[in-house]
């Protein structure tokens, strides 16, 4: 209706609280509406997602969604402590409990939803309470202050979150479910297993299966919750997060249609039974759904907004997707989480090490993406939903979707390849096309892109996915794009090197209580980790830099697909006596290792289990080998030919070169791994231009190549210098390296990061040769401090009987993975596959199958 046809609407809104608000907010941005608010509360809305933080220093204003103020700018009318008790349909009249009237022409109703209290005789007991508003949070702040333990009554999403609330009030905390597992709508019974596993490691007791019968006084504690399988708990304080029921009494008293289990009915245009009332939120039924989450509420306000001002709209459903963080437990569904579709296959990984469980669900013909769960780690979260949402086809290894990159490239979702419809942040309902249209409109920075489009300012779960998205259009724009590392912290890598080393900040906690926010994730933690190993060189699993690792650098060894880790020994240059071959060849034997010659010149011994690792080393070590870091982001090898010592055509002695050059630079912690080879002529044996660093011999010195690459994306080195002497090739290259280490970008090999420095070659030959930035001596320096603090980092960790106790499979067991299977090949074992692992049950049994026929 426009607004010359159109007299002044009376718009009555009953309740105020997300839903209502967002109501409100669309509305009253036009002017021919008088809008009222009715609201049972004592304040205005507030943000009821975030309501836990109330216990972590957050106030009631921090949490407030608007302010008298604002309602008064907006002309709207609002009354507190105003619960409405009757609706006089055909006056069109409300009445409130004080019994004041309000005449409306338009209706909504938008009352939430209250706990479900199941009826357990005690149940009204002192200290008995729920968790749903900031009153409820101070009647919980003000019982736990007279109590020790608390229990949550329910194990779902709600339950979880209120238990966690207890234990940082202090409490000993337990949480008592019905079901046999935690979060049963949103996880399958592995990922609740993992839940639960994870949340009981972090001191809370999970009790599942058990009916509460009656509760009534305890002996030790205030209450005793006796269950219905006979056993007892007592405790000082009960929370009940049983579920929600909506608030529909308005309108079973005033007869409006409500569903069989509660819930006002409503239409797509979120209309009533009455024409000229609405329902939206948590109290409205829609084909006979509530939704119990934010998202669908405000598309239902925009819905009911937009019907009354004469608009097309209507609410077609909502994904029920979520992700969120439960005492710092990662925890992620999507979908069909349960694998209910018909036909639908699921692949499964499971870390039980590292706490993580990833189930993805994929139709029949594995092209689409149903649902999928995630518990420890939700870092593939927004790809996967945007896969499930959209129904982009699933690459043909979907598997590697949920696998550890192990260093290696993931398949990505590229942003491009979204459509303009792509739900990006749906707690707003703010699609691609919304971000682009804000960019095209003058945002040039996320944070203009959230104001506009308020994308990413509910929950906050899509704030990665709004950052990608954004970047891509700035750079399509010839925008210049701010390169923060993550959510954590407003800087690029670069700057975080800067920072720790200028205020020689040694550890993760400093540096985020310092300069970020929150927890850190697992872009800054490894990322900061390789930063302060690059500069101080400790101990990559010394107590404060433990958690910074990633699984490879946690267990010093490089995982493979089957949950199984290599062994790589040094093997500087390629050479290796026959005493030290004597012994690699008997280690793999006795531990029955798969025996490889690598690329990189030396040897691979896979297929040993985590337990075995410690002594498998202590042997190696015996013998006067070292670690290779073939795990780390750090120099890997330096291939080399054996030059004029043995080669008719050398000119120079390339492998005491590489030698040298390994020695040198071995444990050199840097965004990306690292190689380098030497090569003795011209004739290039040892391919050293496709190598990080590449050094080829002339007849009077050494010519040195930079940023080869010979991985996905091959890049002949550049040539950067010729025929220099041994010192300045050594000084050149320790100030090249450092330099990288400085200035690259997390995970930027020195291809991608030459390629992308303003300047390119010319500016690193000023910088290098020319001392242009005049950091040189600084870049020695700190090359030589960490050449002179190297540690052979499984030599440190076999010495220490307190580090060798994570080197188990199962965290609380010594029992061995079942699920490591190998078969024998060509002599030597490989994992084996998922047929051959059916069809040997589960015995570890080793099935020689080079002795089978082929079909
Ligand atoms: C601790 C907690 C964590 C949550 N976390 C998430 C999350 O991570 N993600 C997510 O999507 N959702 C989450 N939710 C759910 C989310 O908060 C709700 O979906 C959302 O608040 C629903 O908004 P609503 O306006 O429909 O209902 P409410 O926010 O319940 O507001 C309804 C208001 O109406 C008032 N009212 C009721 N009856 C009357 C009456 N007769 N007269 C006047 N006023 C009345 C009520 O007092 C209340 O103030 C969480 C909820 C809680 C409690
Ligand atoms: S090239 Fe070979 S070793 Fe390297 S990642 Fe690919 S499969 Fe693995
Ligand atoms: S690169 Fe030159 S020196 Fe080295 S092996 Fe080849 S031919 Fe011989």
């Amino acid at each position: 209706m426009s607004a010359d046809t159109q007299s002044t609407q009376n718009i009555v809104v009953v309740g105020n609280g997300m839903v209502g608000h967002h109501f409100v907010e669309q509305l009253s941005q036009n002017s021919n509406y008088n809008i009222t608010v009715l609201s049972a509360e004592s304040r205005l809305a507030y943000d009821r997602v975030h309501l836990s933080e109330y216990f972590s220093g957050k106030t009631a204003d921090d949490l407030a969604l608007t302010t008298p103020e604002v309602y008064q700018q907006l002309g709207v009318n609002f009354y507190l402590d105003a619960k409405v008790t009757t609706i006089d349909k055909s006056r069109k009249v409300v009445t409130t409990e004080q019994g004041e009237s309000y005449s409306y022409d338009k209706l909504v109703l938008a009352t939430g939803s209250y706990p479900f209290v199941p009826p357990i005789p005690g149940k009204e007991r002192e200290h008995c309470l729920v968790y749903r508003t900031i009153d409820d949070l101070d009647a919980i702040q003000a019982s736990a202050n007279t109590g020790k333990t608390g229990v949550v009554v329910g194990g779902g999403l709600l339950g979880l979150e209120a238990a966690n609330a207890l234990k940082e009030l202090g409490l000993d905390t337990h949480v008592v479910e019905f079901a046999p597992q935690l979060m049963g709508v949103q996880l399958d019974q592995a990922g609740g297993q993992q839940l639960r596993k994870m949340i009981e490691e972090l001191g809370v007791t999970v009790h599942t299966e058990k009916a509460t019968n009656v509760i009534t006084d305890g002996e030790s504690s205030v209450h005793k919750m006796e269950f219905a399988d006979g056993t007892h708990l007592e405790t000082d304080l009960i929370l009940f997060s049983a579920g929600i029921r909506p608030y529909d009494n308005l309108a079973r008293e005033f007869d409006l249609a409500v569903g069989e289990r509660g819930g006002i009915v409503v239409n797509n245009q979120c209309q009533t039974s009455d024409e000229d009332i609405y329902a939206i939120g948590e109290c409205a039924l829609w084909n006979n759904f509530i939704f119990g989450l934010v998202a669908p509420g405000y598309t239902m306000a925009k819905v009911a907004a937009s019907h009354i001002d004469g608009g097309e709209e209507s609410f077609t459903g909502a994904d029920m997707s979520t992700k969120l963080k439960l005492m710092g437990v990662e925890v992620g569904s999507i979908g069909d989480a349960h694998a209910r579709t018909p036909g639908a296959q699921s692949y499964t990984y499971q870390n039980e090490r590292d706490n993580v469980y990833k189930k993805m669900v994929v139709s029949q013909d594995g092209k689409t993406l149903l649902g999928a769960v995630l518990v420890g780690d939700t870092s593939e979260y927004d790809s996967l939903l945007q896969y499930a949402l959209n129904g982009i086809e699933l690459p043909e290894n979907p598997d590697a979707l949920i696998l550890p990159s192990n260093g290696g490239e993931k398949p990505t979702l590229g942003v491009d390849s979204l459509p303009d419809t792509a739900t990006i942040c749906s707690c707003l309902n703010v699609t691609k096309g919304d971000i682009v249209a804000a960019v095209d409109a003058g945002a040039t920075d996320v944070g203009a892109i959230k104001s506009v489009t308020k994308a990413s300012t509910g929950c906050g779960g899509c704030s990665a996915l709004l950052k990608n998205v954004a970047e891509n259009e700035f750079a399509k724009r010839g925008l210049e794009v701010k390169k923060d590392i993550c959510s954590h912290f407003v800087y690029s890598r670069t700057e975080l090197f800067h920072i720790i080393k200028a205020e020689k900040i040694k550890n993760f906690d400093t540096l985020i209580a310092k300069h970020g926010k929150g927890m850190g994730c697992e872009i800054c933690k490894p990322a900061v980790g390789s930063i302060l190993a690059s500069v101080y060189n400790d101990y990559i699993l010394q107590d404060d830099h433990l958690h910074l690792q990633d699984t490879n650098d946690t267990y010093l060894g490089n995982m493979q697909k089957d949950g199984t880790y290599s062994v790589v020994p040094r093997m500087p240059g390629g050479e290796v006596t026959p005493e030290k071959l004597i012994v690699i060849g008997e280690v793999a034997k006795e531990y029955n290792l798969y025996t490889k010659v690598t690329g990189g010149q030396r040897i691979d011994l896979f297929g040993a289990r985590v337990d075995q690792l410690p002594a498998i080393w202590k042997r190696l070590i015996d013998a006067g080998m070292e670690t290779g870091h073939a795990y780390g982001k750090s120099l890997r090898t330096v291939k080399s030919c054996v030059g004029s010592t043995w080669c008719r055509y050398g000119v120079q002695d390339s492998m005491s070169m590489a030698i040298f050059l390994e020695e040198r630079y071995k444990g050199l912690r840097s965004p990306h791994k690292i190689k380098f080879a030497v090569s003795g002529c011209t004739r290039e044996c040892a391919e050293a231009q496709s190598k990080d660093i590449g050094v080829i011999a002339t007849e009077n010195g050494w010519n040195l190549y930079v940023s080869g690459n010979g991985g996905m994306k091959p890049r002949h080195g550049d040539l950067f210098a010729t025929d220099l002497d041994d010192a300045t090739l050594i000084k050149y290259i320790d100030r090249y390296l450092m330099f990288y280490v400085r200035m690259a970008d997390r995970l930027q090999r020195t291809s991608v990061w030459l390629e992308s420095l303003e300047g390119g070659l010319e500016y690193m030959q000023k910088v290098v040769k020319d001392d242009h930035l005049g950091i040189n001596d600084e870049l020695e320096r700190q090359m030589d401090a960490v050449v002179a603090t190297y540690q052979c980092e499984w030599k440190t960790t076999v010495e220490s009987p307190e580090k060798l106790k994570r080197f188990r499979q199962f965290v609380n067991s010594d029992k061995q993975d079942e699920n490591i299977q190998f078969v024998t090949e060509r002599e030597q074992i490989r994992p084996a596959t998922l047929t051959e692992k059916a069809a040997n049950g589960l015995l570890i049994e080793t099935v020689d199958v080079t002795a089978v026929e082929p079909a």
